[in-house]
């Protein structure tokens, strides 16, 4: 007679148990002090496949779980601190978590951030909301491995209409991952519209920078969107969020991007608004700054939101250098008493030098120029005080004096 193994006996045979990696004793320090990253050097050779691992000190004390990407510079990235099994309930708590931290921190907006990776406790994750539909990135390959488990997590938590992977972020190669981007769940259309306050705009989540948008900045629009005055400029506009924030309440806004891809959006996302008092000029900035100066134009309200000039700590330099030419070109052109709204989405431009640049832009520019607001990132990507990576964005309103 055959054995007989029913389901049940199948589903309470516990999970296997996960494979172990030692860490030296900088590693352990660094997870026990609440840093989620363990680098190749401080951990031992080990040549398990991706995926989630128990991590041990080198005395063989549990440190807790994480996910173990082989080929990558960060071998180690701490999920939990005790042996908790990670399977889709695990991922279905965490997420709910992440969720209703979004419920208190956030409003008056239909596209924000559900899990900001590290800051989450889910390193390497990244999930975004535009309304029905939800954008997510596995950006290493530790996770790449539980991308089921994570995908039915969003479904259950999240309820959404659709979930797009934008998994071309350039990390990946980092991982080993191949670039793509796949819908993991439902349909999700190439145009999607969301609002952010009283400003409506469409959102390509397929082809769109990032996962469609610069949700990061969401309060500092609506910040500049209640400040601005008079001639108005927003360099750097992408699909014109700032610009549109802006048209509010100037009288007249020029909107500068040097792709024509994003400017044809931010048309588009005029229109929706039925707003008539932006100019949208396709030019490089640095370039357009320089000619505005020439023809010595003057602004109330200016907002600078460039690219990350330093991608690596080696361009860091260079980047600094960038970052205060534009700062002293848009200083310059301020009409008395006029207010920037400045930013650097560089990691390793800190709040320190960030500071520093803009105070040597200020004082090349002969203008007094005060410091209203120190601004960062929106509540909903959270900057973990223990994981410095997690903050990124700088950013300050200063107004000239005089
Ligand atoms: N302010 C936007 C985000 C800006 S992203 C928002 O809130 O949504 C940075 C933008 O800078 C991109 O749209 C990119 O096309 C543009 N850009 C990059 N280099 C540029 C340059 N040299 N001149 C003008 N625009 C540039």
């Amino acid at each position: 007679m055959k054995p007989d193994r029913t389901h049940s006996d199948i589903s309470t045979r516990e999970p296997p148990e996960p494979a172990t990696v030692k860490v030296s004793r900088r590693g352990a320090q660094r997870a026990r002090a609440g840093h989620p990253w363990i680098y190749r050097s401080d951990v031992d050779q080990s040549d398990h496949p991706p995926g989630v691992v128990s991590v041990v000190d080198e005395r063989a004390r549990p440190i807790g779980r994480a996910l173990w990407s082989p080929a990558s510079e960060i071998r180690l990235r701490m999920l939990t601190t005790g042996a908790v099994e990670i399977n889709r309930e695990w991922w279905c708590q965490q997420i709910e978590r992440a969720r209703s931290y979004r419920d208190s921190a956030i409003s008056d907006t239909t596209a924000y951030r559900v899990v900001h990776g590290e800051a989450d406790g889910l390193p390497s994750l990244i999930v975004d909301c535009y309304g029905d539909y939800v954008v997510a990135q596995l950006l290493s390959a530790g996770l790449e491995q539980l991308r089921d488990d994570v995908i039915y997590a969003l479904r259950e938590v999240l309820a959404p209409a659709g979930i797009l992977l934008r998994n071309d972020a350039t990390v990946r190669r980092h991982e080993g991952l191949a670039l793509e981007v796949t819908e993991a769940a439902g349909t999700v259309p190439e145009r999607l519209e969301v609002s952010e306050a009283d400003v409506r705009f469409y959102v390509l989540p397929h082809t769109g920078q990032k996962t469609g948008a610069f949700l990061d900045q969401r309060e500092n629009r609506a910040l500049l969107g209640r400040l601005a005055r008079g001639r108005t400029l927003d360099v750097f506009t992408y699909q014109g969020l700032f610009a549109l924030h802006m048209a509010r309440s100037a009288e007249q806004v020029r909107a500068v991007d040097s792709s024509a891809t994003a400017l044809a959006v931010a048309k588009s996302n005029a229109q929706l608004n039925g707003i008539a008092n932006v100019e949208w000029i396709e030019a490089n900035a640095f370039d357009y700054l320089r000619a505005l100066a020439t023809a010595k134009e003057r602004f109330d309200t200016i907002v600078l939101d460039p690219p990350a000039f330093a991608k690596r700590r080696e361009s860091l330099e260079r980047a600094l250098a960038g970052y205060k030419e534009i700062n002293l070109r848009a200083l310059r052109l301020l009409a008395r008493g006029g207010t920037l709204g400045t930013f650097s989405c560089s990691y390793h431009v800190d709040g320190p030098r960030f500071f520093e640049m803009l105070a040597a832009a200020a004082r090349d520019s002969g203008r007094r120029v005060a410091l209203v607001r120190s601004l960062g990132q929106s509540a909903d990507h959270p900057t973990l005080l223990t994981v410095p990576e997690t903050g990124y964005l700088k950013g300050a309103l200063v107004q000239a004096l005089d």
